[in-house]
């Protein structure tokens, strides 16, 4: 039997190839694991761990019972609308990777907080100035409530800040004013300043930070989206900045990766970028975890964090 590992952009693929053999020994499998496209038996692969393969790619593995994304994301694999129902899709989740998010998470809301990037400004003028702009009270909402959204929301109300969240289904989280569903995001809007996206690009979800979602926002409303790029309308967040309806955007996620040199957000005043570095998989967090996955596949017991096929994420 058979693991395949395809991700043609990931520079770290023997690593992977050769701690998964060592966790996987060490659980008692003698597991054969290749790197696509070197594949000696494609009859022998139950299952592939994935970063942004090439779409046919996992059409060649007839026996292939279990799809593993190498990060938390499962967009990448889930775009393909055709993926036989019988196939699992897996991914990581991580503590170190949810501490990452949330560190740089707490860096953006307290450097436009405290107007840090006014002052760094001033900085290169020697200037002694204080801002004009007075120190709104901020409320933070976190658009999506998963593995993430409930660590950040969490930590902000450390803070003392007044935190909202919102999520598909209806959540009850300490100290967080909750809400879910279409029907709830207007009010959920008004009760926030900053914005942190951090939804699973699904197709509900596609293109969701659009001009009339920005109309419904507080003017003024920062912006932060660390999910994905196709999250963003990127014009319409131009024109939204432009208009005043949103004050500034922290974005780490970008619709083409890496942002094109012409991109109009490299020289927007209102827009502060990051290049795709919030929150990194730990590979050796995430190696022992699809390992064990391949062993509860091989003896027909749940896989940790399975995805909903339906649902999407
Ligand atoms: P997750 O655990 O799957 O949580 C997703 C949350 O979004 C859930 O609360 C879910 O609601 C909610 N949601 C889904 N569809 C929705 C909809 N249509 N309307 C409202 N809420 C909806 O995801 P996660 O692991 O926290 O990851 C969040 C995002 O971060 C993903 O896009 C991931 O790819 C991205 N990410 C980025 C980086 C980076 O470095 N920039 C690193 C890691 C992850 P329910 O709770 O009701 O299901």
């Amino acid at each position: 039997m058979s693991l395949v590992i395809i991700a043609p952009s990931k520079n770290n693929k023997a690593y992977w190839q050769k701690r998964l053999e060592e966790e996987l020994k060490a659980r008692g499998e003698d597991v054969k694991v290749e790197i696509w496209p070197e594949v000696e038996n494609a009859d022998k692969v139950l299952m592939a761990v994935t970063w942004k393969h090439p779409q046919e790619s996992l059409y060649a593995y007839p026996h292939l019972k279990v799809v593993s994304s190498m990060g938390a994301g499962v967009d990448h694999i889930l775009k393909d609308e055709h993926l036989p129902l019988h196939w699992h899709i897996v991914r990581i989740v991580d503590e170190q990777l949810t501490r990452g998010m949330s560190n740089y998470l707490l860096a953006a809301v307290l450097n436009y907080h405290k107007q840090m990037y006014h002052y760094y400004e001033l900085q290169k003028t020697h200037s002694w100035g204080y801002s004009e702009t007075p120190e709104v009270e901020l409320q933070p909402g976190i658009l999506g409530l998963g593995e993430l959204g409930t660590d950040i929301a969490l930590k902000l109300k450390g803070l003392g800040f007044k935190v909202s969240g919102y999520s598909r289904t209806p959540k009850d989280i300490m100290g967080i004013s909750t809400y879910a569903g279409e029907d709830e995001l207007e009010t959920f809007l008004q009760q926030t300043n900053m914005l942190i996206c951090l939804l699973p690009l699904t197709k509900n979800t596609r293109d969701y930070l659009n001009i009339e979602f920005f109309r419904k926002c507080k003017k003024g409303t920062y912006l932060i989206n660390v999910a994905r790029g196709s999250h963003l309308v990127e014009e319409d967040l131009i024109t939204a900045l432009d208009q005043g309806l949103l004050s500034g955007a922290t974005l780490d996620v970008f619709r083409q990766e890496p942002l094109p040199k012409e991109h109009p957000f490299w020289d927007h005043p209102k827009v502060f970028i990051t290049p795709h570095i919030a929150s990194v998989t730990n590979p050796d967090a995430a190696i022992p975890q699809v390992a064990e996955n391949y062993v509860r596949m091989l003896h027909n017991k749940p896989l940790l964090n399975k995805i909903d096929r339906t649902a999407g994420y």
